[in-house]
């Protein structure tokens, strides 16, 4: 147990191992985009670093120490987080926080500070840096940041760096697989690997988002079908339906970029492995095939058609005339009579 219940990120997990089991305090900063991890490995540290029965590769998971964390309850543990209803940590909040964490542990030998430093402004930033500069014996900050460029070059100086790394597919395999009910194809999670970039936090959205399961099958199959459509169906049926998903458009258009990238693929080599839509490539496949008029000159058309409409919608152009003229667009290019 301990850090190696935690997949992925070798190289932090070994650094961690060495440093928490290190009797003198480090702060400690986490990089790399939003949902990569850093949170899920702080909880660990944390874990680690206040457990009363440490073992070599991390917390026993045993002692009250431990069950107090997996609990949410550990008075030495402290996550820093905006309060409800604002975007940033209010610098009232944070001082009263460093003062009381400056104050000696209860339980543990020692405090820990998680703090959400995307959401620090530098004035925060000024105040944890006087913390950082004078730090308590017993007290350990641990900052999770998104962006470092906005980090101030004081605060990357009093820390040590653990920036993470991207999962491997096996990796993203097995965290959705450990977070799913449901059995689902090794090809439905290299698509939900790849369409998050392979970020956990994302694929894991995503893969809980009945949603978003259904507005991809939505565009996939409205690809697919689009050399079958009359106007009729994209002027009425289709454009409502992207107008009653306005706020999702950007999901949608990148599904469309994708299924259209596929079809591009599939055009070009006969059976490609890098069909991003990988448990739907039999369709995708078929489609090719029974529409062999449509070039690869078409499908780029039609994905240019997409990136004109993000264009479009910039400056300002009705959404109705944008969308119809995006959609209409797309089927003149795969529809099978104008190609034949
Ligand atoms: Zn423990």
């Amino acid at each position: 147990m301990g850090f190696d219940r935690l997949t992925g990120q070798d190289l932090i997990k070994s650094r961690l191992k060495e440093i928490t089991a290190n009797a003198a305090a480090t702060s400690l900063l986490y990089t790399g985009p939003e949902g990569i991890g850093k949170h899920l490995f702080a909880k660990e540290t944390a874990k680690a670093i206040l457990c009363m029965d440490k073992k070599a590769d991390g917390a026993c998971d045993k002692c009250a120490s431990c069950k107090y964390i997996e609990a949410g309850t550990h008075p030495d543990l402290i996550e820093v987080e905006p309060t409800e209803g604002r975007k940033n940590i209010r610098i009232a909040d944070l001082r009263d926080i460093i003062r009381d964490a400056e104050v000696k542990p209860q339980l543990s030998s020692r405090k820990v500070l998680i703090i959400n430093a995307d959401k620090a402004s530098s004035e925060c930033q000024n105040l944890m840096l006087k913390s950082l500069e004078e730090p308590s014996e017993h007290l350990i900050y641990i900052l999770l940041c998104s962006d470092t460029s906005r980090l101030l070059q004081t605060i990357l100086s009093r820390v040590t760096e653990m920036p993470f790394h991207e999962y491997t597919d096996e990796q993203m395999k097995t965290i959705l697989r450990a977070n799913s009910d449901e059995t689902l194809s090794d090809e439905k999670l290299e698509f939900l690997s790849s369409f998050s970039s392979s970020i956990p936090g994302k694929a894991l959205s995503l893969m809980n988002d009945a949603d978003f399961m259904e507005e991809r099958d939505h565009i996939f199959e409205l690809i697919m079908n689009m050399p079958r459509l009359k106007y009729t169906d994209i002027l009425y049926d289709e454009f409502q339906y992207f107008d009653k998903n306005r706020d999702k458009m950007d999901e949608l258009l990148l599904l469309m970029i994708w299924t259209l990238g596929d079809v591009a693929s599939a055009i070009a080599v006969p059976d490609p492995s890098g069909i991003k839509n990988s448990d739907k490539r039999r369709e995708i496949l078929d489609f090719v095939s029974r529409n062999s008029a449509v070039t690869l000159i078409n499908v780029s058309e039609a994905q240019r058609a997409v990136t004109d409409f993000i264009d479009a919608s910039r400056v300002n152009v009705s959404f109705e005339v944008n969308c119809c003229n995006m959609l209409i667009r797309i089927h003149k290019e795969l529809h099978y009579e104008k190609n034949r």
